[in-house]
């Protein structure tokens, strides 16, 4: 009989539209992953630092897990347990309720789609809209999510376009950029009307109790700023002990997941908002979940807790390249999925899933974090055979198999004879031929001819010549396939990391200007640096901005480093002081440009540091069309790793309610896998670069 599996993945060989949607993207994700870690000094020490940094964390996850919350709640956020997923749901609909809010808006959570989420709000009387441009495709369509990165990768343009047409609007037409403008305009309404904001957390910092999140579009900032209560849900395994730590695995999740060295926006929330900030939630939940986790702490499947979700192993797969992520019918799909599902539900509701792969090892050699998923897989399938999940007759197979090579002799004989009895059959041998559930087996596959020389014989005779003759040189060995290819698997098996343990500091890129690196990396991710060589010339590069949105008001933080709410005063401008409170949020949707100062600036990456506080909202490099950030060229550091004590320092004294880490306009790729700038966040994004003793 044909499993359930079988069926939803021929159900996806006939489906053109889905062929077509997988075709060019899995492939198109697999270049820009290699092509981002060309990038770093060292990317094999680099994942193999960021595996160890899983392990570790797992040998005491109990007492990070302890610290994370003591810290969370010094910081101010709630914290709730939900052993599973019906309580889950219970904690945040009780939440919405006892705000009395209505509507609430969604940041993508992979975690919210496995308990089911939406349903239970629906149910409470809040209505749950998804923001996250794919998610928000998908919640039009009635659908769920097919890729952890990606979720609308099974959409064609067509697809989505006449979706929009039939939920949206009839003229929404078919190019993604007004397709994008049109969802832009329908979710700032959402944002600005919800209650409650609810997000997924991809990492959690122990040390300081900070949830990050890595998003490309905004909508993650919108739905942790705007609603008065953020309630933030995560499985326990996003726990990470350090700031330094979460960098590192910041340093690879981009890259596998998207091929960007670091994406649009990393949030770090450490609390609601302080006395004395004009914006962020009032309140701060974590909902910490279990739903069956905590019973594979400590077994064969634990490493699974290592994944950090890119959706790397996805993309290569084989299997999954060709049925896409619906055939998993689980919200992890995938080779990570076909281990987390059987773990989460069960071997008797997705255990089949551990079959779904050809054990190429192709998701292994793609994990950032070096997730030994075909060894689980393995390891699923014995299970499922010890508890006697599978079929009667594929056990019965097995055993038979288990009799036969537990006797070296007749193991041979059998093969010899399967071979001998194979070839009329090979080359011959079609879809339909064989009976019954061999038949299912055999549909697709091609018997191919039986090797005149079986191994066992031409391994024989190797020994026997090693025995004769002195060793052969390695040009010699060269010269037949076998010894080629037993050089090629010696050398590809060291090219699978670093023999020793990782270092814990990595080396890194060399940056010898940091300012020039900075400008290069900013206007690399669409960005367009000015460097003034006078206040004269900062100025006229200021009004010249602004008044590409000459009537529209200008958003000013205070503490910047030059007088620019003066200049733009003067020159006739509406200026919008740093609150963003009631019809302040509206005035500033309003605005054209949002003028910041920065931290701290990131020379490798181009990014841009704006902790949050009195005079520096996090609504003005958010809100308005475009954002301005003034930059002292002192405050730029080479490395994404030097943030680390400085992020601490400022947790600890000036206690900012939100980090915020900025690399380039807001940007989705979510419609056709097309790039479109300015989903939910600013199309556009300047620096004015002040050199020392200007500012
Ligand atoms: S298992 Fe590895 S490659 Fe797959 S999603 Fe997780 S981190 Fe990414």
């Amino acid at each position: 009989m044909t499993s359930p599996f079988n069926r939803r993945a021929a159900l996806a060989l006939a489906d053109p539209h889905l062929q077509q949607a997988l075709g060019g993207g899995t492939g198109r994700f697999g270049e820009l992953r290699l092509k981002a870690f060309e990038s770093t000094a060292a990317p094999l020490a680099l994942r193999a630092r960021a595996r160890e940094i899983r392990r570790r964390t797992f040998e005491e996850v109990g007492r990070h897990l302890e610290t994370l919350m003591a810290n969370l709640r010094r910081a101010g956020v709630e914290v709730h347990a939900a052993p599973d997923a019906e309580a889950a749901r219970g904690i945040i609909a009780g939440i919405a309720r006892r705000h009395g809010a209505k509507l609430a808006v969604k940041s993508k959570s992979m975690a919210s789609e496995e308990i089911h989420l939406n349903e239970a709000l629906e149910k409470a009387g809040v209505r749950p809209v998804e923001t996250d441009l794919g998610e928000w495709i998908l919640q039009l369509a009635g659908e769920t999510p097919s890729h952890l990165v990606a979720p609308a990768l099974h959409k064609t343009l067509d697809q989505v376009a006449d979706l929009f047409a039939r939920k949206v609007d009839p003229g929404a037409g078919r190019d993604p950029e007004a397709l994008t403008a049109l969802a832009r305009r329908a979710l700032r309404q959402e944002f600005l009307a919800a209650g409650v904001g609810i997000s997924g957390v991809n990492f959690a910092i122990a040390e300081t109790g900070t949830l990050c999140l890595v998003t490309n579009e905004g909508n993650g900032r919108l739905v942790t700023t705007l609603p008065r209560v953020h309630i933030a849900l995560m499985g326990f395994e996003k726990v990470v002990p350090t700031l330094e730590e979460a960098l590192t695995l910041l340093a690879v999740l981009p890259r596998s997941a998207t091929g960007q060295k670091i994406t649009s926006y990393f949030t770090m929330v450490t609390g609601p908002r302080r006395p004395g900030e004009p914006d962020g939630p009032e309140e701060v939940h974590l909902v910490l979940l279990d739903n069956g986790r905590s019973r594979h702490l400590g077994g064969p499947f634990q490493e699974a807790f290592h994944c950090i979700r890119c959706g790397a192993c996805q993309n290569a797969c084989p299997v999954f390249q060709t049925v896409g992520g619906h055939a998993y019918d689980s919200v992890y799909g995938g080779p990570i999925g076909a281990v987390l599902s059987p773990m989460l539900r069960g071997l008797e509701a997705s255990g089949e899933l551990a079959a779904a792969s050809s054990l190429c090892g192709a998701c292994q050699e793609a994990c950032p974090v070096l997730v030994d998923i075909p060894r689980m897989l393995i390891e699923m399938r014995g299970a499922r055979v010890a508890q006697r999940t599978i079929g009667r007759g594929e056990a019965l197979l097995f055993r038979a198999a288990a009799w036969t090579m537990r006797r070296p002799a007749l193991w041979e004989l059998s093969f010899r004879a399967l071979s001998w009895l194979g070839r009329p059959l090979s080359g011959r041998l079609k879809a339909g031929w064989l009976p019954g559930a061999l038949g299912a087996w055999a549909k697709g596959r091609e018997l191919p001819f039986p090797a005149r020389r079986s191994f066992r014989d031409r391994w024989r005779e190797r020994q026997r010549g090693r025995k004769a003759a002195p060793a052969s040189s390695p040009a010699a060995e060269e010269r037949t396939p076998e010894g080629m290819v037993d050089r090629l698997r010696r050398q590809a098996a060291l090219g699978h990391g670093p023999a020793a343990p990782p270092p814990d500091t990595l080396p890194e890129v060399e940056v010898p200007d940091p300012p020039a690196r900075f400008q290069h990396e900013f206007e690399a991710v669409g960005g367009k640096v000015f460097r003034p060589a006078s206040l004269e010339e900062a100025k006229a590069h200021l009004l010249e901005l602004a008044g590409r949105w000459r009537g529209r008001p200008a958003a000013m933080s205070g503490g910047l480093p030059l007088p620019a709410a003066e200049w733009l005063r003067e020159a006739g401008f509406e200026v919008l002081p740093p609150s963003g409170e009631g019809d302040g949020r509206d005035r500033l949707a309003a605005a054209g440009l949002g003028v910041t100062g920065c931290a701290w600036a990131v020379a490798e990456t181009g990014t841009l540091v704006l902790p949050s506080g009195g005079d520096s909202p996090r609504l003005h490099s958010l809100l308005p069309e475009a954002h301005l950030a003034l930059v002292r060229e002192e405050t730029i550091v080479p490395h994404l790793s030097a943030l680390g004590p400085r992020i601490r320092g400022a947790i600890a004294g000036e206690r900012p309610s939100c980090v915020q880490l900025i690399t380039g306009p807001s940007r989705s790729a979510d419609i056709a896998l097309t790039l479109i700038r300015g989903v939910h966040g600013p199309r556009e994004v300047y620096v004015i670069l002040l050199p020392r003793g200007l500012a």
